[in-house]
């Protein structure tokens, strides 16, 4: 996936980039598979809206477990979501910004919070 033309992703020295990045498991694997999937959280390289503390920054959303890159290429194509439509037509660049497993309940536990604390850019970024 190439960032917007123009928009480039943060510049970010990540201590631990030799590590895998952590992936939270939010609850154990459900009984029936069609349940179990991603959740993805989607850093903006600009703010929707007015920017700073009220400006949305991220996107969080769900996919099955073996649907995950087609998700996010259907975000890049500015579909799957009316928000992320906007950044494509806007030009607007994103990463993902965190990946959990879980399940769609669990997306919408976790859409009742800001989604900056579990974002590995946010959390790199912090103090800066
Ligand atoms: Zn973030």
């Amino acid at each position: 996936m190439t960032p917007a033309a123009g928009k480039s992703p943060p510049s970010v020295d990540f201590p631990s980039a030799r590590r895998a990045l952590p992936v939270q498991y939010l609850t154990s694997k459900p009984a029936d598979p069609a349940l179990w999937g991603w959740i993805y959280t989607l850093h903006l390289h600009t703010p929707l809206g007015r920017g700073g503390r009220n400006g949305a920054r991220h996107y969080t959303g769900w996919a099955s477990e073996y649907g995950l890159l087609d998700r996010l290429l259907c975000h890049r194509a500015g579909h799957g979501a009316a928000m992320m439509a906007f950044c494509a037509s806007a030009g607007i660049g994103w990463h993902v910004g965190a990946l959990q497993r879980g399940t769609r309940t669990d997306e919408r536990k976790l859409k009742q919070h800001g989604a900056a604390p579990r974002c590995w850019t946010c959390q790199a970024m912090k103090g800066r």
